[in-house]
């Protein structure tokens, strides 16, 4: 256990049943050309985080069908009921699901913490009809979305999609992964920054972005009381991406917000 003086919440973490673990981070892997670093099971990441010294998990899992839904976030919320307060679960919505107003209510009384989804990997467009009903209900239920943003090989989850989501749905809480746009980083930081219901985490980024200066422009551009710590785990290891997050040199109190101030506002943990 590594001895960090700053409290750390996780705010992107991925995590699978044991028996499907491997297929279903192996998959991922296959989707983005790398070679993740974990298994995807709950017993890594606690132990590989603890290592890291990460003291709080914001766990996760992405239905690719509507079917998948109500098992997942049954998965979730007893992952994080019996973690004896490390982890803290978001549940996940599929657009073509026949009830969405069921699976919100199933979420809020799993005592979820919010909700994430994933364009890419689901098959939706961020401003897809078929999605209002999601944000109508989780900004009327109070679930922040943890969205992934970003891929330049697509056009689902790219900055102009989310713009008017955001200025329609005004109270959803909206966290941009990957700093808004993965593999679009400047241009999203550049057009999102100042919209009041947005976050971003700073997931799946230093593996590309090799370059300090570049990642701390885009926590200004944001504000540092806009950004999240996240590992996305299972992709990276949460020591490795927290000794690169803490080589940027922060002030204490920047460090503090983006380790644990931000996710704690934002999640409710
Ligand atoms: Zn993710």
């Amino acid at each position: 256990m590594v001895d960090n003086k700053f409290f750390v919440i996780d705010a992107h973490c991925h995590i699978y049943p044991d028996k499907i673990a491997k297929k279903a981070a192996g998959a991922t892997d296959n989707f983005y050309h790398v070679h993740g670093f974990g298994d995807g099971t709950v017993g890594m990441l606690r132990r590989e985080g603890e290592k890291a010294g990460i003291d709080k998990f914001i766990v996760q899992s992405v239905a690719t069908t509507p079917k998948q839904v109500s098992s997942i976030n049954s998965f979730i919320a007893k992952t994080a009921e019996q973690s004896e307060g490390k982890m803290f679960g978001l549940g996940t919505l599929h657009p073509e699901s026949e009830d969405l107003e069921r699976d919100v209510e199933e979420i809020v009384s799993l005592g979820l913490h919010g909700v994430k989804l994933h364009p890419d990997i689901q098959g939706f467009k961020i401003d897809d009809y078929r999605c209002l009903k999601i944000y109508e209900l989780c900004e009327k239920a109070h679930l922040p979305i943890l969205m992934h943003t970003g891929d330049s090989r697509y056009d689902n989850s790219n900055p102009n999609r989310l713009i008017p989501v955001l200025e329609i749905y005004t109270d959803l809480i909206i966290i941009g992964a990957h700093f808004g746009g993965w593999s679009l980083w400047e241009e999203a930081s550049k057009k999102l920054s100042g919209i009041k219901n947005l976050y971003v985490d700073c997931s799946s980024t230093f593996a590309w972005i090799k370059d300090n200066e570049t990642v701390k422009e885009m926590i200004e551009r944001y504000g540092t009381d806009r950004v999240l710590f996240g590992t996305d785990y299972p992709m990276w290891s949460p020591k490795t991406e927290l000794d690169r997050f803490m080589s940027l040199g922060c002030s204490d109190e920047v460090n503090r917000q983006i380790l644990s101030q931000n996710a704690e506002k934002v999640f409710g943990v």
